[in-house]
C-alpha cells in the first residue's frame, strides 16, 4: 500500500488544479520557504477527515480554500483527492486502487467520496482504522508531534499502540455496542 497520487484544486496556495504522482519508495518535496510543501501534507491530513482548522495551521476551515492574491480572485471551493495503491489489499475494500476525495465550500459544507461514490466522513475513517494512515494515525508526523507523543498522557499514548496493533476497529465497535 502506498500513496500514488494527490490531486489538489483550490487548496490553500494551490489555485490551479495540480497532480503530484509518487512511486513506491521515498519521495522528498523540496522548495523555498512558503512555496507550499507543508500545504501538501495538510492536504493529505485534510482529505483523511481532519476537522480541526488549527491542525491545518488555519483558524477556520474556510482557510483551506484558496484566498486569492493581488492578481487572482479567491476560489469558492477546495478539493483534494488522494489515490492509494491497494494491490496488497491492506485496505479492507475490494479495489486495487482507492481514491478518497473531499471538497469543501465557503458555506462550510463538506463532501467525501471513496472511488467516486459519495460517502460519510465515518466511512473514510473506518477505511483507514488500524492502517496507521487515518488522521489519528502515525503515518503523518507533523512538526512538534514527537515531543507531543513523548509528553502525552499514558492513555493518549496508548491510542498509538492500539492503532499499530490493529485493534482500533474492535474498540470502536465495542464502544458503539455499549452505548446501544
Ligand atoms: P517552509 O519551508 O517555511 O516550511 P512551506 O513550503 O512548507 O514553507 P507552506 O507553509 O506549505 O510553505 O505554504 C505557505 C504559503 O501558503 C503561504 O505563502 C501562505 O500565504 C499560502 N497559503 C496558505 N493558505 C492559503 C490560502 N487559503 N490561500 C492562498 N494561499 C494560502
Ligand atoms: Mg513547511
Amino acid at each position: 500500500m502506498y500513496l500514488k497520487n494527490i490531486e489538489l484544486y483550490g487548496f490553500k496556495s494551490f489555485a490551479n488544479k495540480i497532480q503530484l504522482t509518487f512511486n513506491n519508495g521515498i519521495t522528498g518535496i523540496v522548495g523555498p520557504n512558503g512555496s507550499g510543501k507543508s500545504n501538501v501534507a495538510d492536504a493529505v491530513r485534510w482529505v483523511l477527515g481532519e476537522q480541526s482548522a488549527k491542525q491545518l495551521r488555519g483558524s477556520k476551515m474556510e482557510d483551506v480554500i484558496f484566498a486569492g492574491t493581488e492578481n487572482r480572485r479567491q476560489l469558492g471551493y477546495s478539493s483534494v483527492s488522494i489515490t492509494i495503491d491497494n494491490s496488497d489489499k491492506k485496505l479492507p475494500i475490494d479495489f486495487s486502487e482507492v481514491t478518497v476525495a473531499r471538497r469543501v465550500y465557503r458555506s462550510g459544507e463538506s463532501e467525501y467520496s471513496i472511488n467516486g461514490s459519495n460517502c460519510r466522513l465515518k466511512d473514510v475513517q473506518e477505511l483507514f482504522f488500524d492502517t496507521g494512515i487515518g488522521k489519528e494515525g502515525y503515518s503523518i508526523i507533523g512538526q512538534g508531534q514527537i515531543d507531543k507523543i513523548l509528553s502525552s498522557k499514558p492513555e493518549d499514548r496508548r491510542d498509538l499502540f492500539d492503532e499499530a496493533a490493529g485493534i482500533v476497529k474492535y474498540k470502536k465497535r465495542k464502544s458503539v455496542a455499549e452505548k446501544k
